[in-house]
Formats: structure tokens, C-alpha cells, sequence
């Protein structure tokens, strides 16, 4: 290709820059609290009435409240005791006792279950219930301290197989707090979807940085790289109400990327070689902060690894897996180039390298098909393939690692109706994912979300470029928003939800476009 265009699309597809930000905001407001209840509830029959007296002076609810991970029977309920959010909590005891509350109704007249557990000090007084809330309708939860009492939740439980009720589905990816504000978090929950589906990069790990035209608010600390700081950095981008009341609105599915760490690590090689001191140690703290304040239905770690990939289905419609391509890929290869447009060092063509790992490429090769009508991939980094002949725009996704690729597109037969789901790039695309042997038979849709907030990589007029690839369905490169799908027996409608402009707040929120997939043919149609 000519280098004026290989510039341009270096610009493009230039992995995610870790942008520097900076320095405190402010409002830390947390979302709608409810009426205090009394301090007895003769209806709750699993525990005793009364509450301890709090140990704590101040709202320790200031993160808000999330649910998770729904079953058929269970769903995760979350939330962490805070009074003092940005400096590690503020919580001073081992351990808290706190009260939860499932009821059917946001006023609580009807508790249907409660029970008591304990926030502790080894997991940031983070805690998450699995409860059992009434199949088929809406619950809302709370939890209790004293005389404090946390926002309300809405939640529900995942229908079981005989169920092909349509569900709708937000995709969201890519909140750089500093960035851009969270207005489309403030659209998704006016869309009400039945599930949040998070695809990596929840906080970013830069600094301070400075305010100015494309730095709206800044992070409160340094680059974090200890525990503390991580748990810091997750409480101040959940101090964001939008955000807060994004988690309270329905249950969320949650995965990681790079940036919950630090910027296109792989495994435990960290992006620079000068930061591989102390790296084992600081993605351990990251991933520990990471369960804290995530409504997943995960062991704690008790090392350096945290093993998250895990399979969630919905009714008849969905056989979801939610991968982990951060934690057990090869390192990027051929240095991690951005681009680079003459043929690719041997090394990304080789047959070894993974970007799942062994082990979850089998457990998704496994895992995939079955009754389901939809097989969903929720996953990082951008799969369908952009290579230039032998050439690799950015090492960093799905390009860097096609052998990996292959295998996972040769497991799925064309009956699974593939559907992936992808962020990482901070812009809105559309593509159909090929094989390597076989590179113009669609064997599946992706859809990758732009950016709620984080900063686009790629200049308004590569646009069309990348629209003309191939497998590049369509694209939109300059806007921050989300995907909304709906999904029936027979259909996949992805609209994408884009803010009119980030940096202001309470800005418009519209439609781009709408695409549908058909069930039975891996194709795509723009309504
Ligand atoms: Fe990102
Ligand atoms: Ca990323």
C-alpha cells in the first residue's frame, strides 16, 4: 500500500494510547439513596432485626450497588463499604457485618429475602451475595450498615432454556474517565436493556494529566501500580452517578482488557520492559482490585492469576462466553509494531502462539454451540481480520495471533450463529470474521463498540479506508457511545447509540445506525 495511506491508517489503527490524565474531580455523588428503613423489620424472617451500630460515622455507600452474572437461579448482588473513597476506603476494622435485602418491589414493602454477611478488610469491605431472586420479573436489592442504608438495585435472573423471550443487550467498553463524560451511560439506562455486557478498559491506569481540550476531568493520583491506588482508581470512576446508576439498573457481565492493568501488557509481560520489575506483584493488586469492585461471580484471587473466562447463557437465545485474551496470550509479536505495512515477521504466523491460551482455546472450543440459537463471544480485542495481504495493522488484536483465530472460527459451525462482541478501539464498527484458508466465507458477525468515553485513535478521514477492507462492513471512527442489541429466535439488531460530543455534559444521544443479522446466515443488513 502507499505510505500516505499506511500513515493515515497508522493513525487509524493505532493501538490504544494510554492517555495521560490527571487530577481530581470532584463530585463523587453518590446515587439516589432510599428513605432510611426502620431499624427493625419484623418481615425478615432469616436474620436477626436489629443492626449493629456502623463503625463509621459517613455514607460508606458512595460507590453505589451492582448486580451480576445472572443464572437461571442466582445472581451476584455487590457493593463495597467506602466512607472515605479515595484513600483506600476509609474503613478501619478487619471486618463489617452487612445486611442484604432482596425485595420485589424499589420500596421495599416486600422483603423477600435478607441475610447478613461480612465486608472484609483482605478484600477492600467489597462484597458479593449470591441471591435468589423470584425467575421472570425484576428484584431490587440493598444493603444495610447501622443506621446507612445503600441506593437500590434492580436485577434479575437469566430465564432458563424453554425461554426464546427477546433480550436486549448493551455493549460498553473504554471509559477514560478523563476523556469524556459518561452520557451514554445516562442514554443506556433510559433504554433499560435487560443485561450490561462490559467489554475491558473500566479505568485506566495513566495520571494526573492536565486539563484542556480533550481532557475534561482529571484522575486524582499517579500512574497506579499498588493495590491501594488501583482500589482508588476504581472509586473514583465509580463516584460518577451515571456510571453508579448504569450498575443499579440491571445486571452486568464483565471482562477485562489491558488498561485494569497497564496499556498492551500480555500475560505477565508488562508493555515497557523497564516497568518488569514489580510486574507479578502489580498485576496481582490490579486483578484483586478488579474482583473488589466488579459484580462477578469469581473466587477471590489468592495470587497472581484470577481465572475469569466463564460461560453465561439466556434462555434458549444465548450460549455466551466471555473471554479473557489478556491474561494468558503470547506476547504481542514482532515487537508490538502498530503498523506495519510489509509482510509480517514469521513470528505472528506462528502456530503456537495463542491469543487465549491453550487451555481457554479448548474450554471455547467446547463450550461453543449446543442448543442455543446465538453462540456469543464477549471478548477484547478487535477479531475480524484486517491484514493487508501479509501485513498486520496492529499486533495488539486478534491480526497479531490468527493462528489463534483460526482455530477458534474453524471450532464453530456455521448452524452456531456467531456473534461477536468486541471493544478496545474507540470506534463503532461492523465486521465478518474470515479464516485465514478461507478468507471471503463470513463464518460470523462481529460487532465492536465505540468508546463510552475514552478518546478516538483514528482521524475522521481514515474513515472510508477502513470501511473499504474487505471485511469492514461499515464504521464510524469520531463518536463515544454504546450498542444496543436486540435478540429474538430469529434475529440480532445491533443499533449503535452514539453521544453527539463526549467532552460536554448532558449532550445528545441518537442512532448511527441500526444493522440486523439473520439467524441461519452470517451476513448483515443496515435498516
Ligand atoms: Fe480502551
Ligand atoms: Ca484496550
Amino acid at each position: 500500500m502507499s505510505s500516505p495511506i499506511s500513515r493515515r491508517l497508522f493513525l487509524a489503527l493505532g493501538a490504544s494510547v494510554v492517555v495521560a490524565a490527571c487530577s481530581k474531580s470532584d463530585d463523587g455523588a453518590s446515587g439516589d439513596t432510599v428513605s432510611p428503613t426502620p431499624t427493625t423489620s419484623p418481615e425478615v424472617p432469616t436474620t436477626s432485626s436489629t443492626l449493629a451500630p456502623a463503625p463509621f460515622d459517613v455514607d460508606p455507600f458512595t460507590l453505589g450497588v451492582a448486580s451480576g452474572d445472572p443464572s437461571t437461579t442466582s445472581v451476584i448482588i455487590w457493593t463495597r463499604l467506602a466512607p472515605d473513597p479515595s484513600n483506600g476506603g476509609g474503613v478501619l476494622e478487619e471486618e463489617v457485618p452487612v445486611r442484604w435485602e432482596l425485595a420485589s418491589d424499589a420500596e421495599f414493602t416486600d422483603i423477600v429475602s435478607s441475610g447478613d454477611t461480612i465486608a472484609s478488610a483482605r478484600y477492600g469491605h467489597s462484597i458479593h451475595v449470591d441471591v435468589s431472586p423470584p425467575a421472570g420479573v425484576v428484584a431490587y436489592y440493598r444493603f444495610r450498615v447501622g443506621q446507612f442504608t445503600s441506593p437500590v438495585g434492580a436485577t434479575r435472573l437469566a430465564p432458563d432454556a424453554s425461554s426464546t423471550e427477546p433480550v436486549r443487550i448493551a455493549t460498553a467498553s473504554c471509559q477514560n474517565y478523563t476523556d469524556g463524560f459518561y452520557t451514554a451511560y445516562d442514554d443506556m439506562v433510559k433504554q433499560s436493556p435487560d443485561l450490561v455486557v462490559f467489554l475491558g478498559d473500566y479505568i485506566y491506569e495513566g495520571g494526573i494529566g492536565t486539563l484542556g481540550a480533550d481532557t475534561v476531568r482529571l484522575h486524582d493520583s499517579d500512574e497506579i501500580t499498588d493495590l491501594v491506588a488501583y482500589r482508588n482508581r476504581y472509586a473514583l470512576y465509580r463516584s460518577d452517578p451515571l456510571l453508579q446508576n448504569a450498575h443499579a439498573a440491571c445486571p452486568w457481565v464483565v471482562t477485562w482488557d489491558d488498561h485494569e492493568v497497564e496499556n498492551n501488557y500480555a500475560s505477565l509481560t508488562p508493555q515497557d520492559v523497564a516497568d518488569t520489575d514489580g510486574f507479578v506483584a502489580r498485576r496481582a493488586a490490579a486483578y484483586q482490585a478488579w474482583w473488589e469492585h466488579m459484580p462477578v461471580r469469581l473466587d477471590p484471587p489468592v495470587d497472581e492469576n484470577l481465572s475469569i473466562h466463564r460461560r453465561v447463557t439466556w434462555g434458549g437465545l444465548l450460549n455466551m462466553l466471555v473471554v479473557d485474551g489478556r491474561q494468558y496470550r503470547d506476547d504481542q509479536a514482532c515487537g508490538d509494531a502498530v503498523l506495519q505495512v510489509t509482510p509480517a515477521c514469521d513470528e505472528a504466523g506462528d502456530p503456537n502462539r495463542s491469543m487465549l491460551g491453550p487451555e481457554q482455546e479448548t474450554w471455547v472450543a467446547e463450550n461453543i454451540g449446543g442448543s442455543a440459537i446465538w453462540n456469543v463471544v464477549a471478548n477484547q480485542t478487535v477479531m475480524t481480520d484486517i491484514r493487508l495481504g501479509a501485513a498486520v495493522l496492529n499486533y495488539d488484536q486478534w491480526d497479531g495471533y490468527a493462528p489463534s483465530r483460526d482455530r477458534l472460527l474453524e471450532s464453530v459451525a456455521s448452524a452456531d450463529n456467531l456473534i461477536v462482541l468486541t471493544g478496545d478501539i474507540h470506534l463503532a464498527g461492523v465486521g465478518q470474521l474470515t479464516t485465514t484458508a478461507d478468507p471471503t466465507t463470513s463464518r460470523g458477525i462481529e460487532f465492536v463498540t465505540t468508546s463510552i468515553s475514552s478518546s478516538g485513535n483514528i482521524d475522521a478521514s481514515t474513515e472510508a479506508l477502513l470501511v473499504a477492507l474487505p471485511n469492514i462492513i461499515d464504521a464510524e471512527v469520531t463518536h463515544r457511545g454504546y450498542t444496543l442489541h436486540t435478540v429474538d429466535a430469529t434475529s440480532w439488531t445491533a443499533d449503535y447509540r452514539i453521544v453527539d460530543n463526549a467532552l460536554v455534559e448532558g449532550s445528545a444521544v441518537t442512532t448511527w445506525k441500526t444493522f440486523v443479522v439473520t439467524a441461519g446466515s452470517p451476513t448483515v443488513t443496515t435498516v
